[in-house]
């Protein structure tokens, strides 16, 4: 990400509600405000108040109507302030930690930052071309650090008993797509390739069984278990660069990230990656753009949980 803001500027910029309310707006509806019932751009705005009302289906609403804002009673200030902070904090930040920067209870942190994380789930914005570089990672899970009767056996390597597994896909120079999958098998792997790259690139993958048979590209790979890394472009280097940076977050912000809520963490990281070339508030203003019908809800959370 280019030009990040100091938190002097970000309060300089976003110095009270009004501001803040302005600002959501503006990005939420670059074209216009428009009724989030109906989608009717006939409105008016209600006098001495923050509401909107429209002339269609005469329905009221404000700026956190109809998005992940709906029904929150933070102020506008700190969702914008937990935007900021997860979109250029290349790790994330943990709930505890955000708590505290916020004044808020550690629960308000992680349900404002999980509705964000939300925002940051992104269309796939077409197919990837050129060279494309796939592996698979395994989260959570580790063996040595569990006591005695709690090791999980057989579950050393690829095996996904008691971690889960990430597919990542990543055009070289380019964006990055990954997703956690419930197997690593051939068939679920392939599927997923194909639905993310153009027939007739080139897939570099290492040599794991599940990548064999892999049909429409040049197939490139890369022997590891050789010793051998890198040979001319058939690498897997760029992936395995952002499998390191997300795992720094893994081991040093998160600690743990529950399987069920593992697809929002991975987007918060291909998110911020995909944006690199995007200056700060560019970044947040796609955030709030996103947030236009999105919902999610605190009981949707953490039933997903239990
Ligand atoms: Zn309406």
């Amino acid at each position: 990400m280019k030009n990040n803001i100091s938190v002097f500027s970000f309060l300089k910029e976003f110095p009270n509600e009004d501001t803040c309310e302005k600002w959501i707006m503006n990005a939420r509806w670059p074209r216009g405000v428009f009724c989030p019932f109906c989608s009717n751009y006939r409105i008016y705005r209600l006098e001495n108040q923050k509401r909107f009302k429209c002339a269609g289906c005469r329905k009221q609403f404000t700026v956190r109507t109809g998005s992940v804002l709906a029904e929150s009673k933070v102020p506008l200030q700190k969702w914008l302030m937990t935007t900021w902070i997860l979109t250029s904090h290349t790790k994330g930040i943990s709930s505890v930690q955000l708590s505290k920067t916020l004044g808020v209870t550690q629960k308000t942190a992680w349900f404002l930052a999980h509705r964000i994380r939300e925002a940051f789930s992104e269309g796939n914005g077409g197919l990837f071309t050129g060279t494309v570089e796939v592996d698979e990672t395994y989260v959570g899970g580790k063996n040595k650090n569990r006591h005695k009767n709690k090791k999980v056996e057989n579950s050393q390597g690829r095996s996904t008993k008691d971690k889960t597994a990430v597919i990542g896909i990543k055009q070289r120079d380019g964006r990055v797509k990954v997703m956690p999958v419930n197997d690593t098998t051939s068939k679920t792997i392939h599927k997923l390739i194909n639905k993310t790259v153009a027939q007739g690139a080139i897939v570099c993958t290492d040599e794991y069984r599940s990548y064999n048979g892999l049909k429409n590209y040049t197939h490139l790979r890369v022997n590891h278990s050789g010793g051998q890394y890198v040979d001319g472009i058939a690498n897997t280097n760029s992936i395995e660069s952002f499998w390191s940076l997300f795992k720094r977050g893994f081991i040093g912000v998160y600690h743990q990230m529950s399987p069920a809520h593992l697809f929002r963490y991975v987007d918060e990281f291909s998110f911020r990656h995909n944006l690199t070339k995007l200056t700060c508030v560019e970044i947040m203003n796609r955030v709030f753009y996103n947030t236009n019908a999105k919902r999610l809800t605190y009981k949707q959370l953490t039933n997903a949980s239990s």
